[in-house]
């Protein structure tokens, strides 16, 4: 494929590709591809589909997750995690996630984990993936070749697990949906070194059993943090959260609980120490006997080799058209799933329509002068407001504008009303019922809409 140098044309083409991951984004991907008339092959190490969604009671070897020669679970899951968007805005827009009959379902609105996983399966043999994926079997090596008569294809380096041997393939195109939540961004704090006691990663956080009777220091104010900590605090002698987002100057005790507490932040001028003890910037003291860093992920890519064409600084994955096309590469290499603060599964969606459509010719792609300068003006704006790097896929602000434009390019409706007002009524929920959201809401007229709504795609 000459996709490099060749300006898009509206003539229909099929290429060989390579999706990597058989999570939310490489499914739907996969099914995009297919539909668009691509031959398509997805690469899966797993031995089922999934990814995040397949809960793992292992851990990563290394509990804080920074030894590099530590055994990697991919899974964040925890075993009580539920949803924390409502199933109807969650899933995918024309494969609803309704509610279904079977001992194994879980009918509530916010499922647990284990019914988002059914979903996904459900949605695989409803589209008969499965026989595009070649499961346990993980990509080693993306490179593009380098032939002169080949120039623009991909190598793609994988293996078995059942075999020792390398198998060494080309593609036309390589879409990666490797997921992005597996790799843990560990806090930073003087004294983090000599501090005694025991650090993980909420990576490696299954259960509350192990945090019985301990003082524990939480760092972090993600939907993950504010779950892990009551849960822990229903177990544990204290919790001390430490968020950047709190600017209190005093401890606050959290409501509904005596032993739960919001911090600012450890930072620079507060620390850990040798004899136990965790400093917050608000002064007050604690001896703790773990930390527990609900601190992120970081994007990875060990894989793919494109001579700097695409970089991750600082947690910025670039230069990318849009989160995913690398404009020197584009359209033969895309990433899927790469924005956060989303609603996932019908972005994913989306981007991959998008995505099947240039790569057919439905769509194109303006010059690489314009690629580049879109994504220059994205950057320009965050540096102006001081927003660091590694916010760059952080599209909370704008996801509206991102939804609306990637459905003109596909020629699909935009977002339904209902679902931009559900979105709405679920985070102002959490913030009125923090504890209950999940089980308490006011927005029934909306659950209505959307029924409505989905009969168009129901048998
Ligand atoms: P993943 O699901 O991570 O899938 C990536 C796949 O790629 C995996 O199967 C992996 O095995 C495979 N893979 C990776 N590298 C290779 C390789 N080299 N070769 C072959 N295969 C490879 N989203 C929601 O919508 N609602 C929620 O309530 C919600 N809660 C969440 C809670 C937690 C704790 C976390 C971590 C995430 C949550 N999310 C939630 C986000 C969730 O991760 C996304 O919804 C989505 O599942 C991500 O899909 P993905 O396909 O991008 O990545």
């Amino acid at each position: 494929m000459q996709s490099q140098t060749t300006p898009q044309t509206q003539i229909k083409n099929s290429y060989k590709v390579a999706v990597i991951g058989a999570g939310a984004a490489g499914l739907v991907a996969a099914r995009e591809l297919r539909h668009e008339g691509h031959q398509v092959v997805v690469f899966e190490r797993n031995n089922r589909i999934g990814g995040t969604w397949v809960y793992d009671p292992a851990t990563d070897s290394d509990p804080l997750s920074v030894d590099p020669s530590r055994t990697i679970v991919h899974s964040s899951l925890y075993d009580s995690l539920r949803t924390n968007l409502p199933r109807e805005v969650m899933g995918f827009r024309d494969y609803p996630f309704v509610a279904k009959d079977g001992e194994q379902r879980d009918p509530r609105r916010f499922p647990g984990h284990r019914e988002v996983l059914h979903y996904l399966e459900d949605f695989t043999s409803e589209f008969k993936l499965s026989e595009l994926i070649r499961y346990e079997t993980e990509v080693i090596h993306v490179e593009l070749l380098k032939e002169e008569e080949e120039t623009g294809n991909w190598v793609v380096r994988s293996r078995r697990k059942d075999r020792n041997v390398e198998d060494y393939e080309v593609y036309n195109v390589v879409v990666v949906c490797n997921g992005h939540y597996t790799v843990p961004r560990v806090a930073e704090f003087p004294g983090s070194d000599v501090w005694p006691g025991e650090q993980i990663h909420s990576h490696n956080y299954r259960v509350p059993d192990p945090f019985a009777k301990k003082v524990v220091v939480l760092i972090g104010s993600s939907h993950s943090a504010y779950d892990i900590s009551r849960e822990i605090a229903r177990r544990a002698i204290e919790v001390h959260v430490a968020s950047r987002s709190d600017t209190s100057k005093t401890p606050t005790r959290q409501h509904g609980f005596n032993n739960l507490w919001l911090h600012s932040m450890i930072m620079q001028v507060t620390s850990a120490h040798q004899d136990g003890s965790v400093v917050f910037e608000d002064g007050s003291l604690v001896h703790a006997d773990v930390i527990l860093h609900c601190t992120g992920y970081m994007y990875d890519f060990p894989f793919l080799e494109t001579s700097k064409s695409v970089t991750v600084d600082d947690n910025r994955v670039g230069p990318l058209y849009k989160h995913i096309f690398p404009h020197q590469l584009a359209p033969s290499l895309s990433f899927i799933g790469l924005p956060w603060k989303v609603g996932p599964f019908p972005l994913y969606e989306l981007q991959s329509k998008w995505m099947a459509r240039i790569l057919s010719g439905q769509s194109s792609l303006p010059s690489q002068e314009n690629m580049i300068s879109d994504v220059q003006a994205l950057y320009s704006r965050f540096e102006a407001a001081g927003v660091p790097k590694r916010y760059a896929h952080n599209i909370w602000d704008y996801q509206l504008e991102y939804y609306y434009w990637l459905a003109a390019q596909c020629g699909v409706p935009p977002p339904e009303e209902w679902r931009i007002k559900m979105f709405e009524a679920t985070g102002i929920n959490k913030v009125v019922r923090p504890e209950t959201y999940r089980d308490e809401w006011e927005d029934q007229n909306l659950i209505s809409e959307a029924h409505k709504d989905f009969l168009q795609y129901m048998p």
